[in-house]
């Protein structure tokens, strides 16, 4: 396993990797990797004679510095996890790799003023900016994004069909723990008695939209999460949205429940079938 921390040795390489006509995917992270990203990589080793994963926490993404300092950093861990997954490179650039001085921010024009772009502003035009240079950097033949970051997987959906239509973009299912949590980098960070308080929490999520009947109008739907999370504190969302568009149009069974929560600082957001 390679890690390279520049484009230049990454281009040597990667070059190699295409000279062989050898098919590359390509995994985006910002590190503490868990399972979730283990099925990225999986996925990516089935398609793919090489699987390459980036580790890069990108400032630009966070809107509130607070979080950026906060969020999980575990290189060796991470390495070590890379290994066992048999990844053939680790690209590990620093910030003036990716943001040379002329570099420009690029801005994200889709599925605006709705979830987590409404809580969290200039949040995905950081995601598209430095996806939009990673891509560029890497040219994969696939890139593979989780489910569990729905809103940000439609809109990388929107930036390759733009930006990179010879790149195929994989989704993939969000993996979970046995008690049904969305397995996550930020997860690490609850005190064991936030993370029973969130599980109870989850089973009752669960057994909400199973109540429900599919054939339910988005907006009638809407009124009953309304009522159901009146009960829960520090929300930002907890709504129901079409799956295809993210509109509020349509019936339950074309839709997910889309939320964010916050438990003490810790931001954690999921989407789930109904
Ligand atoms: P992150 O490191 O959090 O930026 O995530 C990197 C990629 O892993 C994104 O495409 C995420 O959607 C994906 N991912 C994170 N958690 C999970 C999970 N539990 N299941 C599937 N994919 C995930």
């Amino acid at each position: 396993m390679l890690i390279i921390k520049d484009i230049y040795n990454l281009h040597t390489y990667l070059n190699a990797y295409k000279d062989k006509g050898y098919s590359i995917g390509y995994i985006p992270t910002m590190g503490a990797l868990h399972d979730g990203h283990g099925s990225l990589i999986e996925k990516s080793h089935n398609d793919n004679q090489k699987t390459i994963v980036s580790i890069f926490i990108n400032e630009k993404q966070f809107n509130d510095t607070k979080d950026f300092e906060a969020y999980p950093r575990n290189k060796g861990d991470d390495y070590n996890f890379c290994e066992k997954h048999n990844i053939d490179i680790i690209f590990e650039p620093n910030t003036e790799e990716i943001y040379p001085e002329e570099y420009k921010s690029i801005q994200n024009s889709h599925f605006q003023n709705i979830l987590c772009d409404q809580y969290r502003p200039g949040h995905f035009d950081g995601v598209v900016t430095v996806l939009n240079r990673l891509f560029s950097i890497i040219e994969s033949d696939k890139v593979y994004f989780g489910e569990k970051d729905f809103q940000q997987l439609k809109i990388v959906e929107k930036l390759i069909k733009e930006n990179f239509p010879n790149q195929k973009l994989v989704p993939v299912s969000t993996v979970r723990s046995d008690e049904g949590i969305a397995l996550s980098s930020r997860n690490s960070k609850l005190s064991k008695q936030q993370m029973k308080d969130f599980i109870l929490f989850q089973k009752e999520v669960i057994q909400f939209i199973a109540s429900l009947d599919k054939m339910l109008d988005l907006i009638e739907a809407n009124k009953k999460a309304e009522e159901f999370i009146k009960s829960y504190e520090n929300f930002d969302y907890f709504e129901f949205r079409n799956a295809s568009n993210l509109s509020l149009e349509g019936s339950l069974e074309d839709a997910r429940l889309f939320y964010a929560i916050h438990k003490s600082g810790i931001r954690l957001i999921d989407n789930l079938e109904t």
